[in-house]
Formats: structure tokens, sequence, C-alpha cells
């Protein structure tokens, strides 16, 4: 029943046995040593779980029988492993904590319910004890959204809800199904095909993530072209509350007011716990096809997208890398393999079609109905010639399908050298998304230079467009930089301001689909208002009288 938490890195990404294939290439390392200026890699590896202790439970005796009575001893956890393994998220920030041994924000214990009752009890338990409950899917949130905080509570248990996993139902005459909360990618997308459906939602953490965990943070796939968002895709929920149950009723549309699904989408669980969801699923898609192009300049492959959005183009994803992203992946591709004729060729044929350092690559993805298909792949075929660019075929489309939930693993071995990683997202409208792109790429520049440790030393920030509409589109950002060993959080942090900042002063959303979390709730008044946020806490009090659920997420303090 669900993913057994030993089997995944406690302060890192992934499977535990998971190969670091990187470990001897040379090459590599001192490669990306050179591109960002320093003269060689330092060994920062991440302080053993042995070595560290965590803060004392603080549940008493009488917490404990309780929430042993509701749930069973067995699903109440409080051994060190359980304890240090749900203290924190998987950002980069979550990962510094728990690699320099913080396990200060550890819950008490991490308790497995296995049905909406023993939910709703465990809330009223921990509201008349005032105990915290932090609401954990897979954990993989990049805002802060699982951390233990305890706001002005001296106790605090994390919910795992990775044990509440089954598909309920499918309905294939209306094309939906309803699962529990706890259902990680897989397994749900396993069930569905097994009755000639998906759901289609992908995020890059999909191996581990769950369905309450992209409806709390109103998450996005890889294909959300097509597939949609969390908002597009959920019929309905059953949401437990310390005041009760609140169901949303599951009709595909309706006009009886405010909808009270949209109290749950992007709640992060301050509002209640998601135990079920009835989602839209589709057919299983007959043709999966993936290709590569190849643009002059990022304003073109935008320009792109833009036409095939607002000419309602069906494409399941456009994934346009800016030039910096689009020099590194070659030039990463490339180590260590020799030059070869063929490699050659292309660089000329490239000079030749003027293709300069600015090209950007396009990754276009088209599923469904094999003439549906098609027929969009033609559409867009049309629409990136008009705008200058070279079809490039089939292979990067199938590296990317290869390799698509595998670049996470990076990120551990360049924190191991000293090298650090993270990335951030927002979305614009088309119109102010050249100018939201070029402030933030030039705010973590900028402010990467600021924090480097040495003389020389340097930043490689990269960009993508990730997800697109008729109005508008996201950008995601990923840097590297050298990590100022001695005062990592405060280069992650001055790093993270003026990024955001850049983003909030040019129209961006502090987040397209990673959510508000801890990091981002700084920033949340700005974007919703403050008489949005007194609507907000409003709802919160309603639901959540004493303050228990997910102390410090989304609501600025
Ligand atoms: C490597 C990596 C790649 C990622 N790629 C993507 C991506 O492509 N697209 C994307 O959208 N996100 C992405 N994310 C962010 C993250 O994985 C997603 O936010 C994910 O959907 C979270 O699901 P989860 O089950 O892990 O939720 P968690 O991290 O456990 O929780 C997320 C938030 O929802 C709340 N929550 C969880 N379950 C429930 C529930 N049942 N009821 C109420 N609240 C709940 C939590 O309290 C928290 O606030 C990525 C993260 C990583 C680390």
């Amino acid at each position: 029943m669900g993913i057994d938490r030993t089997k995944i890195r406690w302060n890192g990404w992934g499977w535990a046995a998971h190969k670091d294939d990187l470990a001897d290439r040379e090459d590599l390392w001192a490669w990306l040593a050179a591109e960002l200026g320093m003269p060689a890699l330092l060994a920062t590896p991440g302080r053993a779980f042995e070595e560290l202790s965590l803060p004392p439970c603080a549940l008493s005796l009488e917490d404990r029988h309780g929430l042993n009575g509701i749930v069973g001893v067995e699903h109440v956890r409080d051994d060190a492993y359980e304890r240090a393994f749900h203290a924190l998220g998987r950002s980069y920030y979550d990962l510094l904590r728990l690699r320099a041994g913080d396990l200060s924000l550890a819950p008490d214990a991490v308790i497995y319910p296995r049905g909406t009752e023993e939910v709703l009890t465990i809330l009223a338990f921990a509201a008349a004890r005032d105990i915290a409950v932090i609401p954990y899917g897979g954990g993989t949130s990049v805002v802060g959204g699982v951390s233990g905080s305890r706001g002005g509570f001296k106790k605090a248990i994390t919910m795992d809800l990775s044990a509440m996993d089954r598909v309920i139902d499918v309905d294939t005459v209306s094309g939906t199904a309803t699962a529990e909360a706890g259902i990680a990618g897989p397994a749900l997308e396993k069930a569905l095909e097994a009755k000639g459906f998906t759901l289609g939602h992908t995020p890059q953490s999909f191996e581990f993530s769950t369905l309450g965990g992209w409806i709390g943070h109103r998450g996005a796939g890889q294909g959300s072209n097509r597939y949609g968002r969390a908002e597009d895709w959920l019929v309905g929920a059953k949401l437990a509350t310390p005041r009760g149950l609140l169901a949303t009723g599951d009709v595909p549309a309706s006009a009886a007011g405010p909808q009270l699904k949209d109290l749950v989408l992007g709640s992060e669980g301050i509002f209640g716990i998601v135990t079920e969801a009835t989602i839209r699923v589709h057919s299983r898609p007959e043709v999966s096809d993936y290709r590569g192009y190849l643009f002059h300049d990022f304003e073109s492959g935008m320009a792109a997208i833009r036409a095939a959005m607002q000419e309602d183009v069906s494409a399941t994803m456009l994934r346009l890398s800016d030039a910096g992203e689009t020099r590194f992946y070659r030039a990463y591709g490339r180590i260590g393999k020799k030059r070869t004729i063929s490699h050659r060729l292309s660089d000329l044929y490239l000079e030749m079609r003027r293709f300069d350092d600015k090209a950007c690559a396009l990754i276009a993805g088209f599923e469904g109905r094999g003439k549906a298909a098609s027929s969009a792949r033609r559409q867009f075929d049309a629409i990136a010639r008009r705008f200058g660019a070279l079809a490039l075929g089939h292979r990067m489309g199938e590296r990317w399908q290869q390799g698509r939930f595998q670049a996470p693993y990076l990120r551990d071995p360049m924190m191991d050298r000293g090298v650090g990683v993270d990335t951030l997202e927002t979305a614009a409208s088309w119109s102010k998304l050249g100018a939201l792109y070029a402030a933030t790429r030039a705010a973590l520049k900028t402010a990467i230079l600021q924090t480097v440790p040495r003389e020389g030393a340097k930043g490689i920030v990269m960009c993508h467009v990730s997800h697109s509409y008729p109005d508008g589109a996201s950008l995601y950002f990923t840097y590297i930089f050298p990590r100022a060993l001695d005062s990592d959080i405060a280069q992650w942090k001055a790093i993270k301001k003026a990024a955001t900042d850049a983003i909030v002063a040019n129209g961006g959303t502090v987040s397209h689909h990673h959510g508000v979390g801890e990091d981002h709730a700084p920033w949340i008044a700005q974007e919703k208002g403050m008489l949005g946020i007194e609507a907000l806490r409003a709802v919160k009090t309603a639901l959540d009288p004493s303050g228990i659920l997910n102390p410090g997420k989304l609501l600025p303090r």
C-alpha cells in the first residue's frame, strides 16, 4: 500500500537505489566547473543520517494513545527516519537544510490514515488537543508546502495520505474516475490504463507525487496543453475539515453560484484534507508523436507558440528552450563524445541556414487519435515554418520522452560537488511575457553574481516556455551556480527574493504550477490584494477555526 518511504531518499530526490550514472564522468564535471568559472568542484556531501538528532517528540502519552486508537498503533510512526523524511519537501532550500542535518521542522509523529472517516476523526482530535496537522501527499513540494512548521502550536503531526491509494470507481460512460487522494501517479495511471483511459497529468515529479497534492497546489503536468491543469480535470472532491466534511458535488458544470471545488483547488492543505476526488479522464491516445524544431531566436519561437494557441492547434506540449538552455543541453549532450563527420555537417548546415548562438530548440508533442494528432502536427509544422523554424524530426522528441522524469536526479550529485541548482516558474499574458523573461533572467544573473563566493565564478541561467494558452504562457527558469558554502541559505534567499521581486514587478504570477507554500507567501498579498487575503482568511476561519491545518503556508504571516 503506497510507496515505502524507506525506499526513497530522505534528503534528496527519488529512489534510494537509483544509480548515480554521473559519478565517474570526470569530463562532465570538469566542463561544468569551467562553465561556472570554478577552478575545481568541491566535495560537499550531505551529513549522514546516523549522525543527526531530532527534537524530542512533544506529543503526550494521551495524544499518542488517542492517535493509536484512531488509526491503529502501526499507522502512527515516530521513529527517526519517518520524522526526518517528513520534515521538509524537496526544494533546493529544503535539501540544503536536510543535507546540513537541520531537522528542527520534523513533525512529532507521522500518521497514515486509511479513509475519510479516519481523517475526520484525526482532525477533530487534533483540533481539540492543539496539534498542528500537515497534509502530505508525495512530499515533492518545492515551495515549502509540507514543511513541519507549527505556527504557534507546540505539537505537530504530519498526515501522510499515501495509504489512501484506492481507485474507487471508473465511470466509463461519463469518462470520469474517483480515487483516494493519496494515490501516486504510476498507480493511478495503471488503474486507468486497465480501462482504456488516462488522466494525462504528468508532472516531472509524477512517480512520487499524488492526486491530492496535484489538486492541493493546482499542478500542471508536462502535457497540460492537451490534458489540462488540475482545475481543468477536477470534477469534484471530498474535503475533510476540522468542522466536518465538505463535498463539492460531481456535476460536469453548474451555475449554482461560486463553485466549492474552487476552495479546494490550490488550498495547499490549509482549509482541509482532500480525501477523494472525481476526475475527468481521456481515452488513451493512439498516437504519441514528439519531435524537435529549431527557431532562430526566442522571440520567433514564442510567436509560433502564440499563433498555435490562438489558431486552436491541439498540441499536447510545446516546450521552447531559450538560447541559453538550448546551448547548455547541446554542449552537455556532446561531452565525452567524439566529434563525428555528421556533427560537423549538421553544424555547417545550421550555419548555412543562419542559425547562430541565439537559436532556440522547441519540443512539440501531439497525442490523441491517429488522424487528429497528425492533423495537429501538420498545422504546427506549417506555423513553425512560417516563423522560420527548421523541423528536426523525432530524435530530440524521443530523447526528451525517455529522460522526462530523470533530470531531477542531477541535483544531488551537483549539490555533492559544491554546485547549487534551483528552478522557479511564473506565467503572464503574451504582451508582458518578453519583458517578464528579460527582467527575471537579469535579476537571477545579478543576484547569482552578487552571491557567488569567488572572483570569476558565474552562474548559468536558462529558461523555457513550458505551458501555453491563447492569452499567455508560463516561463520555467533553471539556474546553476557555485554554492556559497558558508552562507548557502542566505545565498538561496537573496536569489529567490531578487527573482520573485522581478516577477511581481513585471506582471507575472508568483507561481504558475508550483504553488505558494511558505516560500512564496511573503509575496502573495501583492498578487491577491489585502481584500483577497481577508476573504481567504475568512474561509480558513470557517473551515479550520483553530488554525491547525498546515500553519505558515499560502497566507502571509
Ligand atoms: C523534481 C520535481 C519536479 C516537479 N515538476 C512539477 C511539474 O512538472 N508540475 C507541477 O505542477 N509540479 C511539479 N513539481 C512540484 C510538485 O511535485 C508538485 O507540486 C506535486 O504535484 C505535489 O504533489 P505531492 O503529492 O508531492 O504533494 P505534496 O508535496 O505532498 O503537497 C503539496 C501541497 O499540497 C498539500 N496536500 C498534499 N496532499 C493533500 C491532500 N490530500 N489534501 C490537501 N492538501 C494536500 C500539502 O500540504 C502541500 O501544501 C515538481 C517537484 C519536483 C521536486
